[in-house]
């Protein structure tokens, strides 16, 4: 069968001086992708020029979130400029070993949410499914960077059927997130098998899958992939997006054949400084999503992970973005801005104040020119 390989002239530029030896069908292998993984300094070295601070901070780590970075997702990476937004998501710098104040391994509250290991059930009717700890890429302010890539181990399916055994006692879940680590990451089989044990349980309506892979490994999205997929509708993706330079053709050609399966695509990012904390970047990642059938939606605030400090931004930054793109774009471009509240509170919407106040019985509003109307709302 003859699979048509999509490459950019970015990436392709980027294999044929770093990685001569492999073949275009191999750079299109997401095994090859996994197994070349940019893991260590010496590796990081071959590509980057590293600065001092991100030298050190290779060596420096001790059971931390691992270095892991694909082929593929390094050739979006500025090989020179150590300040570049996506390059400081990847590669780590010693502010990770800062601990701010407030900053915890595990802010959400998932362990303490967690009736048997790796499922959360924080809200009424649907539960998080952690099912692995392995990434194809790292993000150095992972809200799971207590527990991802650990041991890069694949739990078993011991731990799986508690969690399923759980499922099933609890009638009230409906909606199962699958989330990690990545989900995409195992092998069809083993997802296939999840899925469709959660599939026969009655009261599951719905199944979610989180994951960053068609961003950072594209070429995970295969045919054979969705053909499997397609059978356990309805399925949802939420994928997650940092930034407009992720959108390539090797990544409109995975959403595509998303999309072409029936499945539903929300993004998420989250909002990190100096990476995509201005109205600009935000209005072409989201209207970019768009034109790749992913419907942008949440925005989330950095979560207080120990050492995010220097990707955190104030709230009113996040506030101001959404007000800028309200009514200056396609309303499908306006994600929901999410605060994670500490200790297990949930998801909190911030979003800008469009009314002034009452006049009487009229509601005083504000358009998104900042304008003033009165809207007759009698009390
Ligand atoms: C985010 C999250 C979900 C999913 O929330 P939605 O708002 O429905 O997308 C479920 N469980 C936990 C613990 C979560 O953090």
């Amino acid at each position: 069968m003859q699979v048509r390989v999509v490459i950019g002239e970015q990436a392709d530029a980027f294999r044929r001086e770093f990685y001569p030896e492999a073949g275009l069908s191999e750079w299109n292998d997401w095994r090859w992708q996994l197994r070349n993984r940019i893991r260590d300094q010496e590796g990081a070295e071959r590509i980057f020029s590293l600065s001092d601070d991100e030298r050190a901070a290779i060596q420096a780590r001790v059971n931390q979130l691992p270095l892991g970075i694909t082929p593929y997702y390094a050739s979006l990476l500025d090989r020179a400029d150590p300040g570049q937004g996506l390059r400081r998501t990847k590669i780590p710098s010693l502010a990770e070993f800062e601990h701010g104040p407030d900053e915890v391994p595990d802010p959400l509250g998932e362990d303490a949410h967690s009736p048997v290991p790796g499922l959360v059930h924080t809200y009424p009717d649907k539960v998080l499914f952690l099912v692995s700890d392995f990434c194809a890429t790292y993000c150095r302010y992972c809200t799971r960077a207590r527990m991802v890539g650990a041991g890069e181990f694949l739990p078993d399916r011991e731990m799986w059927e508690k969690a399923i055994a759980y499922i099933e006692a609890h009638p009230e879940v409906r909606d199962v997130l699958l989330s990690g680590g990545d989900p995409l990451i195992l092998s069809e089989e083993r997802l296939e098998w999840l899925l469709a044990r959660l599939s026969k349980i009655p009261h599951v309506e719905i199944l979610r899958i989180g994951t960053k892979v068609p961003a950072v490994l594209p070429q995970r999205i295969t045919s054979s992939l969705l053909d499997m997929l397609r059978k356990y509708h309805p399925l949802f993706f939420s994928i997650h997006f940092i930034h407009p330079d992720e959108l390539t053709p090797e990544v409109g050609h995975a959403c595509a054949m998303i999309a072409d399966a029936g499945i539903p695509m929300g993004g998420q990012s989250v909002l990190l400084k100096g990476v995509n904390d201005d109205a600009e970047t935000m209005l072409r990642l989201n209207t970019g999503l768009l034109r790749l059938r992913v419907r942008p939606y949440y925005l989330h605030q950095c979560d207080p992970i120990s050492g995010s400090a220097h990707f955190r931004t104030k709230t009113s930054v996040g506030v101001d973005i959404l007000r800028s793109l309200h009514g200056r774009t396609t309303g499908y471009a306006v994600p929901h801005y999410m605060v994670d509240a500490p200790g297990g509170g949930g998801k909190v919407p911030l979003s800008p104040d469009y009314v002034e106040g009452r006049e009487a019985d009229y509601l005083l509003l504000l358009n998104y020119e900042g304008k003033q109307y009165r809207y007759w709302d009698p009390e």
